[in-house]
């Protein structure tokens, strides 16, 4: 079983798949810089972040912030919203106190780039919470997003091909978390939106800037 330390966040897996360099200053240096689309996403969260909310209505059972994890990935996070539908072939949830059909609902700003199809790096946090939630509870559960853009629930469809994928990228991850190291590797394709381009200054090559930083030593001296 990993260390508390050692666990992934679900949410920062996004951040790793968009540029690994972001998801390193985030998680290995504790960064943290808001543009438009942070603060965008934030205020669709905030529509469904309330742990106390949770309700029941005849056979269906909705959890809103629910945390969940996975022991044999080391991942953590918490869902936004998941619903339990008494179903007989269902899995049997001990603390519900009978069998359910299990829905994670994941919300989103944005739309669909396929309609019909959930994102690429959604799609992967998507299989990591369906991970999670299927070791914690033993059984099979769906996956949707839902996005603010259409107002609508898209159903994830791709788990099993996801899967492979998201295992080699946490296994990525943690190499850089053991050796503590922020991914060199500039993709300037995104620089454009990202919340941490002041900290990373893509403009600047490492050339240039460890040539500065010798020229200053050197004055220094
Ligand atoms: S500015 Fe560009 S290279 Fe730097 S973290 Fe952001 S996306 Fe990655």
């Amino acid at each position: 079983m990993p260390e508390n330390d050692d666990y992934i966040a679900i949410n920062l897996i996004q951040h790793y798949t968009y540029c690994p360099r972001q998801w390193g200053f985030i998680a290995l240096e504790s960064q943290w810089r808001e543009n438009a689309f942070v603060v965008k996403g934030d205020i669709v969260h905030k529509k469904v972040d309330d742990p106390f909310d949770n309700e029941k209505r005849g056979r269906l059972r909705v959890s809103r912030s629910l945390p969940v994890f996975s022991e044999e990935l080391g991942l953590n996070g918490i869902l936004d919203l998941v619903e339990f539908e008494e179903n007989e072939k269902g899995v049997f949830i001990k603390q519900l106190g009978g069998k359910f059909n299990i829905k994670i609902v994941e919300y989103k700003s944005g739309k669909p780039n396929v309609p019909g199809q959930v994102n690429f790096h959604d799609a992967l946090q998507l299989t990591a919470q369906i991970l999670c939630v299927e070791e914690m509870f033993g059984g099979k559960c769906e996956g949707y997003i839902f996005y603010d853009t259409i107002k609508r629930r898209v159903k994830f469809s791709e788990f099993a091909e996801y899967k492979a994928k998201l295992i080699e990228i946490v296994n990525e991850m943690r190499k850089h978390m053991e050796s503590g190291e922020i991914p060199k590797e500039i993709d300037k394709d995104k620089c454009g939106g990202c919340s941490m381009s002041d900290v990373c200054l893509p403009k600047l090559k490492f050339s240039d800037l460890e040539k500065r930083l010798l020229k200053r030593e050197s004055d220094i001296k």
